[in-house]
């Protein structure tokens, strides 16, 4: 088999959820919400079943689906994208950041990953042929040394991957960090692929900034993104990519031999969505942003040690006190005994840390409720 795949594992978040089903723990592993999308996305699904939309779009999406987005994200970025050139529709924000890697890499390049990270990073770099270079968001606070981000980018990187707001930690990156990496991507000519899924779940007075629309940064950022988080529809599979024209030319090509392209009756559903009006990112703002209080609450009540996540919605919790062999033998006896499943934080960072796990609440009230009294029997 191909050896790349020795250089990584499965991914542990998936793996926690199969455990958790196995051992009917309420499930706070692998983030995705228990409630269900708007109401007039499943209506507009039920139109398009009942409709013609039932072949392949065009490969790097749908002109209705590109033109709602460049709208919508225009106006959200504050830039001016063009739907013809500038945009691919993508297999949900996973395939955009695999394709976007596979689009600047070539073999033996290296790409700075931020650690702790969303696991796909890192298999996405071993797989376009890169060799990653991890710079360190240190906790509780997940700030990082701009000596060491300048020393990573020194060794001849061709990219940055910058996910903000941030999975697991919960970080978003302030306009001073921002302008740091900036300047420094344009010392050494490295490209900026961000991955920007919880762009709508954000808690004031933290307020988030697309890496691309900062001064002269559009030209070299790939902004990847998806609709799973902020319309509830992860099982969609709808994300995109972002980027100037002679980069989509690239990722054009690799998105079509990757997959073709996303799923037409659903980018077709998925207008709806888009064109939803400001009033619906503010109620979603709203609603995580009570759904974080309720959660954060109640692990106060348990006496449990957190970092406030600033935006998306994960929480990294201290485990040190339970003296357990590492976070991952934690996660396990968490599951049987306690009936709550978590993701331990190992699997994000490279080195050593294993005092840290990862909770998700982007679940139904009552579910984080459920999982709250049960974590009370924590010893
Ligand atoms: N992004 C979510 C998480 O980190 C879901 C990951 C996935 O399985 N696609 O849990």
């Amino acid at each position: 088999l191909n050896k790349k795949i020795d250089k990584f594992s499965d991914s542990v978040i998936r793996r926690m959820t199969r455990i958790a089903n196995k051992y009917d723990a309420v499930n706070l592993s692998q983030g995705f919400p228990d409630f269900d999308p708007p109401a007039e996305l499943k209506e507009a699904l039920k139109d398009v079943a009942g409709g013609s939309i039932h072949q392949y779009a065009v490969t790097w999406g749908a002109a209705n689906f590109r033109e709602a987005l460049a709208k919508k994200q225009s106006d959200f970025m504050g830039i001016d994208i063009d739907p013809e050139k500038e945009i691919v529709v993508t297999c949900g924000s996973t395939e955009a950041m695999m394709a976007a890697m596979m689009t600047v890499c070539s073999p033996g390049d290296k790409v700075v990953v931020f650690s702790p990270f969303y696991e796909n990073y890192a298999a996405d770099a071993i797989l376009s042929g890169a060799d990653p270079i991890y710079v360190n968001l240190n906790p509780p606070e997940f700030d990082f040394d701009p000596e060491e981000l300048e020393e990573a980018l020194q060794q001849g990187v061709k990219a940055l991957i910058l996910c903000n707001p941030s999975n697991p930690s919960g970080k978003v990156f302030s306009r001073s960090e921002l302008e740091t990496i900036a300047e420094l991507v344009d010392k050494y000519d490295v490209f900026v692929i961000t991955d920007e899924v919880y762009e709508h779940i954000v808690y004031p007075p933290n307020e988030h900034l697309y890496f691309a629309s900062l001064p002269g940064m559009f030209e070299r950022t790939i902004s990847c993104s998806s609709l799973s988080k902020t319309y509830s529809i992860t099982g969609w599979r709808l994300g995109y990519l972002i980027a100037p024209e002679k980069i989509i030319d690239g990722a054009r090509q690799i998105h079509d031999f990757l997959t073709v392209g996303a799923a037409a009756p659903l980018q077709e559903a998925a207008v709806t969505a888009l064109n939803f009006d400001k009033k619906y990112y503010q109620e979603l703002e709203k609603k995580y942003g009570k759904k974080r209080k309720l959660f954060l609450r109640g692990l106060d009540q348990i006496g449990l040690n957190y970092t406030k996540p600033q935006g998306a919605y994960y929480v990294m919790v201290d485990i040190s006190e339970f003296n357990f062999k590492d976070d991952l033998e934690f996660c396990k006896w968490m599951i049987k005994e306690v009936g709550v499943a978590a993701v331990p934080g190992s699997s994000f960072f490279k080195g050593n840390i294993k005092h840290l796990v990862r909770f998700h609440f982007a679940k139904k009230d009552e579910t984080l409720k459920k999982a709250l009294e049960r974590l009370e029997k924590l010893p």
